[in-house]
């Protein structure tokens, strides 16, 4: 019986409405697993904050005060929940309507969703979506790991090894809807750089470098922290750059996919990194520090550059060999691997084995 269309429950993300941008990439990764399952014939709900929007996705709006991020916090900061918490209401209101599906898909990196697992009838899935960051979260990880084997997924191996030794979990990577993003053969003088404007992200790594070779850089993504934007410029009051705001995925693709390359410059262990695979899909070669998620998606020398981390000179370097890679190879990289049936596939095999361990699976039916 594994072909037969699954009802799943979604649990988004408690830090922001999806399509804020507050959500980092898990927004889209939400987003591209939903497309997949429904495509491939599944039907499903979304739960999320109030405000939330995503196109042709069937979203119940919940409200409530958003969660802190895990990545503004430090390691010892205990768990902790705002009053009328969106997380809390989100799952008390899957809890409510848990009969109605065959699994709970959780999002959010939160120590409640993971510790609620046992207390469902229904099974509960989790992504972790970022490494490991605190150690409350890392504990509850681990310990549903070892009591619901095949429950947690990951993005990648580098993300999960910082969880410590763990093993037997699934890794459902990503992808994208590939016909929204278009190949571009001639790209113009600019390099990109993407992603949440947040200390964690090492921008200014990627300013030093354009600074030092003159070459104009394009920056896009959510202003998250506005203290840091300005501290990063007033070191390099006279860097070529444009920060070019946040924008939806069909305008990125276009802007980014001008580019001669993208930059990724992160200081924590970058759990997936969704700009690669975005920039991929439009033929831009990705230069990242051979760090986390980068490093399990980039071909080095073939579709980028792996670069010692925290290293500006690695950085100039790899801009300088840019033309030595082939923007054919960086499209072709994401149609093979990243595509949406790809997820879909993997996803589906993921659901079918939890499934299997629930003799009281609801009848297709009802
Ligand atoms: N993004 C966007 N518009 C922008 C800049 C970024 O939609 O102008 C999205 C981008 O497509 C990606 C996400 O923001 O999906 C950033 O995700 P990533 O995995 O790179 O990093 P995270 O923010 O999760 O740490």
């Amino acid at each position: 019986m594994n072909d037969r269309p699954l009802k799943l429950l979604f649990v988004s993300t408690s830090v922001g409405a999806l399509g804020s941008g507050l959500g980092g990439g898990v927004e889209l990764t939400l987003y591209n697993m939903a497309k997949s399952l429904i495509k491939q014939g599944h039907t499903l709900q979304t739960i999320a904050p109030e405000g939330s929007v995503l196109k042709g996705v069937d979203i119940v709006e919940i409200p409530g005060n958003l969660q802190i991020t895990a990545q503004s916090q430090d390691r010892q900061t205990p768990i902790g929940l705002p009053e009328n918490s969106v997380l809390e209401n989100m799952w008390d209101r899957a809890r409510q309507i848990q009969g109605d599906f065959d699994l709970i898909y959780n999002f959010a990196y939160d120590w409640l969703p993971l510790y609620l697992t046992p207390f469902f009838d229904r099974p509960v899935v989790h992504l972790v979506s970022m490494g490991s960051l605190n150690a409350a979260m890392d504990r509850i990880v681990t310990q549903t790991m070892a009591r619901f084997p095949g429950r947690v997924s990951f993005y990648t191996h580098a993300q999960a090894a910082t969880f410590g030794s763990v093993e037997n979990y699934p890794c459902v990577g990503q992808g994208l809807d590939l016909s929204l993003y278009q190949f571009c053969a001639e790209p113009g003088p600019e390099l990109g750089w993407v992603g949440r404007i947040a200390p964690e992200k090492g921008l200014e790594d990627a300013i030093a470098a354009v600074d030092k070779l003159g070459v104009p850089l394009k920056i896009w993504g959510k202003m998250q922290d506005e203290s840091y934007w300005e501290e990063v410029r007033q070191a390099y009051p006279d860097a070529p750059v444009e920060y070019a705001g946040f924008l939806p995925t069909e305008k990125l693709q276009q802007e980014l996919g001008r580019t001669r390359g993208l930059l990724m410059t992160p200081r924590w262990v970058e759990a997936f990194g969704n700009v690669a695979i975005e920039a991929l899909a439009c033929g831009v070669p990705v230069i990242s520090y051979r760090r986390g998620g980068p490093t399990e998606i980039v071909r080095d020398g073939k579709t980028g550059w792996l670069v010692e981390p925290d290293r500006v000179e690695g950085l100039i370097e790899a801009i300088v060999r840019l033309p030595q890679i082939d923007r054919r190879a960086c499209r072709q990289q994401a149609e093979t691997e990243y595509s949406l049936f790809a997820m879909g596939e993997r996803l589906e095999a993921w659901f079918h084995q939890v499934l299997s361990h629930y003799p009281d699976r609801i009848d297709p039916g009802t």
